[in-house]
């Protein structure tokens, strides 16, 4: 481990072999054959570190003693470059609520360079809101508080729950003011700025291969691929940088099939909503990435969006997300589609997809229920059951599986409805009605008899079977309430509830007894309030 920012070694492969914008000025414009623009953060007033994750501090080889270096603010909030940096921004394009929306590119996100840990291990560092970039397009390049937070508790948050994300090392404040019009209702508002550096592998997107595939530059799509696939995968195609086959970028998009599956499979266990699932914000890892007017489900609801922008469509809606991911992919099998020249192949990868979701949906559903392995005979039936006990009353997901886990099977033979409903009742919103209690109790002895015949079938002890349940059911979650009550007291210049949540949220399956607050239902006033419940995409 090393202790001085000074010791980091940057090996920055994506500026040094592939094409950069021949532009050096920072004006905003369309940039063609080029895969990235040098641009240096713009300085600002005073950068003060808010909160810092140390684990990814490790990550990059650095001692956590770090956020108490007087430097690391100035030069995470974009103020000072440490030798070795190159900041640059790169061009993407994508498909934005299901319209191709041309060239995007990192409009606020500033690489500064790629830190090579003792491990030999390639990490971008990443500024997010650190000024403009030739891809601002009409925007400042900045972000507020409030979704700085926002991203920066929910990429640590999202790791510590095991899901694939982009990290998150740093929140800075910016001591300047960002104009914001946070409803696109005509009611601008100065707000704080601040800066979050995010650290990934890498930070492609399906928009990459995208932009060069509509601009027909199949030559550049070919050496953007061949370097991803080189650096990106480099466990896939070890060896040396031959010329890669047909077979090699189909293997490849298959993985990114799989891994994407996977991705889909995590959100829906955990019940989070991303908000925005363009193909500019889907990675090319399989990795959450960017935070923007995303959510937590609390009543548990398919339909539900947190984005405002998206509540007339309701494209991205929680339920469709799994469906959007695959079209999605069916986007960047369209991009790829010059480097492999046929059809079926792509087509075999994308129902690759749909199957690894559903072995991972059925595999989650199971470990959700405590159940050894997910019988399809039986199970999908008891799911949809359960699924369809949560349209008959709002249902808090969390609380819902976290208490469930409590049930013993063996004792609730002799429970009346009320009692066994009693085990999870602590989740719903609102009184349950007789038809509520009879569905759910219906529901929880079906279930104690599935149980008992696992345990039966297994050995598997009670015991087990909550440790099993506790493992895939989180206590704790970035409850959209619980963010927005942290982005108040930062605001007021209070950064301990950040610092709170943050450890609260390292130990999601944990029960942290000391904690039992955060394991609560939304308050009645968060319903309706803006951030608690809505959220757009001014950020
Ligand atoms: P998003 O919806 O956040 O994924 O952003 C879509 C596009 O808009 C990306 O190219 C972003 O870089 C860009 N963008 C979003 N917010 C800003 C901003 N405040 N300034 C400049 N570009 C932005
Ligand atoms: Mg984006």
């Amino acid at each position: 481990m090393i202790s001085s920012l000074q010791e980091l070694v940057f090996d920055n492969r994506l500026v040094r072999e592939l094409p950069a914008d021949q532009e050096i000025d920072n004006y905003r414009r369309q940039v063609a054959g080029a895969v990235y623009s040098r641009v240096a953060p713009t300085p600002v007033k005073n950068p003060q570190l808010i909160a810092g994750a140390p684990e990814v501090a490790a990550l990059l080889g650095l001692r956590a003693t770090i956020f108490t270096d007087p430097q690391f603010a100035q030069i995470f909030g974009g103020n000072q470059l440490l030798a070795g940096m190159e900041p640059h921004a790169c061009v993407y394009g994508g498909h934005q609520f299901g319209n191709w929306a041309g060239q995007l590119g990192d409009g606020r996100a500033i690489n500064l360079g790629e830190v090579k840990n003792q491990r030999g291990e390639h990490w971008t560092l990443q500024l997010k809101g650190a000024g403009p970039t030739p891809y601002s397009r009409t925007a400042d390049g900045l972000a507020v508080l409030r979704s700085s937070v926002r991203e920066f508790l929910c990429s640590e948050a999202m790791h510590h729950l095991g899901v694939p994300t982009t990290r998150a090392l740093s929140l800075v404040s910016s001591g300047e003011l960002v104009r914001r019009d946070m409803f696109y209702d005509g009611n601008s508002e100065l707000e704080p700025g601040a800066i979050v550096c995010r650290v990934a592998p890498t930070f492609t997107r399906f928009g990459n291969f995208e932009i060069f595939s509509a601009r027909n530059d199949i030559a550049l799509l070919k050496q953007f691929t061949n370097f991803t696939l080189r650096t990106d995968f480099a466990d896939m195609f070890p060896g040396p940088a031959a010329e890669f086959t047909k077979a090699d970028y189909l293997r490849w998009f298959n993985e990114i099939c799989i891994r994407t599956a996977q991705l889909m499979a995590h959100w829906m266990r955990v019940g989070f909503v991303h908000g925005v699932m363009n193909t500019d914000n889907m990675s090319i890892l399989g990795l959450t990435i960017d935070y923007g007017p995303y959510g937590w489900l609390e009543g548990y609801d398919q339909d539900w969006t947190p984005n405002t922008t998206d509540a007339q469509g309701r494209r991205y809606r929680y339920g469709n997300q799994p469906r959007v991911a695959l079209w999605n992919l069916a986007q960047l099998a369209n991009a790829i589609y010059p480097l492999i020249d046929e059809v079926e192949p792509l087509q075999a990868a994308l129902e690759n997809y749909r199957a690894e979701y559903e072995r991972c949906a059925q595999r989650d559903a199971a470990a959700k229920l405590g159940l050894s392995q997910f019988d399809p005979g039986q199970d999908q039936y008891l799911n949809e059951q359960l699924l369809e006990c949560f349209q008959l009353i709002e249902t808090d997901m969390t609380i819902f599986y976290r208490s469930l886990a409590q049930l013993n099977a063996d004792d609730i033979s002799h429970y009346a409805d009320t009692q066994c409903v009693d085990i999870v009742r602590e989740s719903f919103y609102s009184a349950a009605d007789e038809n509520v209690e009879t569905q759910f109790a219906g529901w929880i002895r079906r279930y104690a008899q599935r149980l008992q015949q696992d345990y039966v079938l297994t050995g598997n002890t009670h015991e087990q079977k909550i440790a099993r349940m506790n493992s895939a059911n989180p206590k704790y979650v970035l409850r959209n309430y619980l963010a927005q009550q942290a982005i108040d007291k930062a605001t007021a210049g209070d950064y301990s509830e950040v610092e709170k949540l943050l450890n609260i949220l390292r130990n999601p399956y944990d029960e942290q007894p000391e904690y039992q607050d955060y394991f609560a239902k939304r308050p009645e006033w968060a319903r309706h309030k803006a951030g608690c419940s809505m959220l757009s995409c001014s950020s």
